[in-house]
């Protein structure tokens, strides 16, 4: 027995104590956001080649630490397609005369419009808010024409130019059209005639598995692995490498997964998913979204730029959306007796709950909701060439992936149940 206390010595000296239980490696958290936020990956931005490579580097990883395929997957990449739509035509008339200030955002390959049509006609007048018309019907997938005062020319160029750019679409089943005409006064009677050429790009999430014992009732590690790619040059630097955003979210994604690999069958299933596409449309978590019985999932947690320690101090971590169920509140009670707290976001006017993959499964009533330390109303570095892993928190960054993973014991061991989001409550 004597010889037993040695021993023991030695492992408490070599291994650092750490309340939380918890022990994802520093060294490995280096490595993974190290190559995640290296300057070959361009950014990794989605629709490019480097969003691919790095998608292929984590899908290496899972595999690596042993995770499965989920839901007879051949891949650890979940690829689907998007469409993309640009206007090659756009005729817009009355009484034979041609209106030349027009544009048009589409999902549909062509049009053939007049009055007698039934589409919905929109006057935007000198003291309308043309952002509003132009936000309300990107997203409401209706048709519609709307006719824009011609007073309200500077910003009508403005999204003319945005909208050139095309749209994207995930889902060719419900196509639409908004046509916009740059024009005092909306005609009784007129023809619209447009046509659009469309192009289909590939996406890939990235998707691992643990099975638990209750198969069907997923927690879910997520975070985005895009960023937004090359940049205006500063100081001869272009490169995006959104270290922070959201390597970091990536590399906890990764270390989770071999952690809670290493802990042997759980009693809940366990999903960790690297989301595409959070910068470009959120084409990544909507699809996602479709794929998965959202009754299944228990649990969100979707990890948002925590390579910076938090304003209230290194061991602290704010949950988005606190109030919306007792995620938050079960998180803390379970890291209770440690140092380390969870606490709401400090930060409502950002709207950081809605600015994120969270979002999209909390509108189908998941618990579904962000993590996050970075301050990010003073951060110099957020969105710029200048989000590298030399301006991150190493210890800051490993110490919230173990106080993360301490933080899910209780919903993965279904010891705890964070309460549903209620749909209605989110916009
Ligand atoms: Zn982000």
């Amino acid at each position: 027995m004597k010889k037993i206390i040695p021993i023991l010595f030695i492992v408490a000296i070599l291994r650092p104590f750490n309340p939380l239980g918890a022990q994802v490696d520093q060294a490995e958290v280096e490595r993974i956001i190290t190559v995640l936020a290296a300057d070959d990956m361009m950014g990794r931005q989605a629709f490019t080649p480097y969003a691919d490579k790095a998608a292929d580097f984590i899908a290496k990883e899972f595999k690596k630490a042993g995770l499965k395929k989920w839901n007879k997957m051949d891949s650890y990449l979940q690829t689907f397609p998007v469409y993309s739509f640009t206007v090659s035509n756009l005729d817009v008339t009355t009484d034979g005369e041609q209106f030349d200030q027009v544009f048009a955002s589409t999902t549909q390959k062509s049009i053939n419009w007049t009055q007698d049509s039934g589409v919905k006609n929109v006057v935007v007048g000198k003291d309308d808010d043309l952002r509003d018309v132009f936000s309300q019907y990107r997203r409401s997938g209706e048709n519609a024409i709307i006719w824009v005062h011609s007073s309200q020319k500077q910003s009508f160029s403005r999204y003319a130019s945005f909208a050139s750019r095309g749209g994207r679409t995930l889902d060719v089943e419900s196509p639409n059209t908004v046509v916009y005409i740059l024009s005092d006064k909306a005609p009784k009677a007129y023809s619209i005639k447009m046509s659009a050429t469309v192009e289909t790009q590939n996406l890939s999430n990235v998707v691992g598995y643990i099975k638990g014992k209750r198969k069907d009732e997923y927690v879910l590690f997520s975070a985005h692995y895009d960023h937004i790619g090359i940049r205006r040059p500063v100081d001869q630097d272009s490169i995006a490498n959104g270290a922070n955003d959201d390597a970091s979210g990536t590399t906890a994604v990764i270390t989770l997964g071999e952690y809670f690999k290493k802990q042997g069958k759980p009693e809940r299933s366990i999903l960790f998913v690297a989301f595409t596409a959070e910068e470009s449309g959120g084409y990544g978590s909507r699809y996602f979204s479709n794929q998965v019985d959202p009754e299944k999932i228990v649990a969100m947690f979707n990890i948002e730029m925590i390579g910076k320690p938090a304003t209230d101090g290194p061991n602290s971590a704010w949950i988005t959306g606190f109030d919306k169920s007792d995620f938050g509140q079960i998180l803390q009670q379970s890291v209770e007796g440690t140092p380390y707290k969870f606490y709401a976001d400090p930060y409502p006017s950002q709207n950081l709950f809605y600015r994120s993959d969270n979002a999209t499964l909390a509108r189908l009533g998941v618990p579904a909701h962000s993590i996050s330390t970075t301050p990010i109303d003073v951060d110099p570095d957020y969105h710029q060439v200048s989000d590298e892993v030399e301006t991150l928190n190493m210890a800051h960054l490993t110490n919230t992936i173990n106080a993360i993973a301490a933080g899910a014991v209780r919903i993965i061991s279904g010891k705890a149940t964070p309460s549903r989001v209620d749909p209605a409550q989110i916009r």
